[in-house]
């Protein structure tokens, strides 16, 4: 189901292709391919007939897209197109198809998780302009999951206000920028809530989709952001949560969207994740993060790579990632991200100290995790038992287990 997606994609009729809305005249227009496109670029990585054969295989079970604009990167860059183009690798996977479960299910209301103490997640929209190939919420996001109803955000929203300890809403997807008059209502009812004051919204379509980044769109993000001069405690601010994975993702129309919401005052934090053969190394880590600065976005975490289905080959281990963060722990702290993996229970952070300790199980490379989290809180907020590979220690912690990647 495409529901919110006909708002402002037209559908011509009898292809799979969308046309995305770009509001400067004469621009050409950003589109979105789908997999069912028979695009050649999908087959980018089939060396053989029965290597497309298994890509056919393989879009069916991981729907494969991109926009336009991407694909105009994607052919100057190996780095981008390995992040969104499938590969015959994805038909053999151990990855699991949620990885991550945290408080999912915790409230009866469609959208509303609730993922921490003080913290809840609104999903306005499950749906994404492009779908990343190691993205950990496939099983969800390229499935056609319907979005939230207006009422399921009234109903959602008054639920939040009922919750005593929460005092940040994390609006994510999918992507919420796929449907940006969803949003706003979403965040105007939110704003009237007395008890949060921190607005988070993930978006990735900075990348996939930079031109609806306008001045109207931007000015209205921005006026989200209200501080109170005379009692801080009551300041209330949006920020925005990017995600970029290489350099050469910040093409000049992606820098100039950046900037039109940074010269808002706007805060972009940056989500990278860990992926082999794309930032695995110390020089891109450090090159990526040290541009971001320099064009006032914050490096905020370098995500390891989750355990989910299909992305086995992107996979590095988590020492790989802690050998890079070291090296970065000696240049200055501003470039320096929260380093994290995250088993199903919850992210675990690491230092440049850490020491992971490893069980094999069932051929698996486990790391064993006692986390932060008390498991009668997790009962509390989630609503439910702790996730597989979980279990409780004598002091009554949380113990995970999380599925290492691979290094060639
Ligand atoms: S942008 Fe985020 S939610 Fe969308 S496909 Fe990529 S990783 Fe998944």
């Amino acid at each position: 189901m495409r529901d919110e997606l006909h708002n402002e994609i037209d559908t011509p009729a009898g292809k799979g292709s969308h046309s995305v809305t770009a509001k400067k005249t004469g621009e050409q227009r950003n589109r979105i391919i789908d997999g069912t496109d028979k695009d050649e670029i999908f087959y980018h990585y089939a060396k053989s007939e029965s290597e497309r054969a298994i890509i056919d295989r393989v879009m069916e079970k991981y729907p494969a897209r991109i926009t336009t604009f991407l694909k105009s990167l994607m052919e100057k860059s190996e780095f981008i197109r390995k992040q969104y183009l499938p590969s015959p690798k994805e038909i053999e996977t151990i990855g699991t198809p949620t990885p991550f479960e945290e408080g999912k299910h915790s409230s009866k209301t469609h959208g509303l998780e609730r993922l921490y103490r003080d913290r809840v997640l609104m999903t306005p929209h499950f749906d994404c302009p492009a779908y990343c190939r190691f993205c950990y919420k496939k099983s969800r996001v390229m499935r056609g999951k319907r979005g939230m109803t207006f009422e399921e955000i009234d109903q959602s929203v008054s639920e939040v206000g009922q919750m005593d300890s929460v005092r940040g809403v994390l609006v994510t997807g999918g992507d919420p920028m796929m449907n940006p008059e969803k949003l706003f209502y979403l965040l105007d009812r939110v704003m009237e809530l007395n008890n949060i004051f921190e607005i988070r919204v993930g978006t990735r379509c900075l990348l996939t989709r930079p031109e609806i980044f306008t001045d109207e769109i931007c000015d209205r993000l921005a006026s989200y952001t209200r501080p109170c001069f005379t009692n801080p405690a009551k300041s209330k601010y949006l920020a925005i949560n990017v995600h970029f994975n290489h350099p050469d993702e910040l093409a000049p129309e992606v820098i100039e969207a950046c900037h039109k919401l940074t010269s808002r005052g706007i805060t972009l934090r940056n989500q990278t994740v860990l992926l082999k053969g794309i930032n695995d190394n110390v020089d891109t880590a450090k090159t990526l993060f040290s541009l971001l600065l320099r064009n006032n976005m914050i490096p905020y975490y370098f995500n390891h790579c989750m355990p989910v289905e299909g992305a086995d080959h992107l996979r590095t281990t988590v020492q790989k990632g802690l050998d890079i963060y070291k090296h970065l722990c000696t240049e200055s702290s501003t470039i320096i991200p929260n380093y994290v993996y995250a088993p199903s229970g919850g992210k675990v952070h690491v230092g440049p100290d850490t020491v992971l300790n490893y069980e094999k199980q069932n051929g698996y490379n486990l790391i064993k995790i006692k986390m932060l989290y008390k498991a009668e809180e997790f009962s509390q907020i989630a609503k439910k038992p702790l996730p597989p590979m979980h279990e409780v220690t004598e002091d009554g912690y949380i113990q995970g287990m999380y599925i290492d990647g691979q290094d060639d």
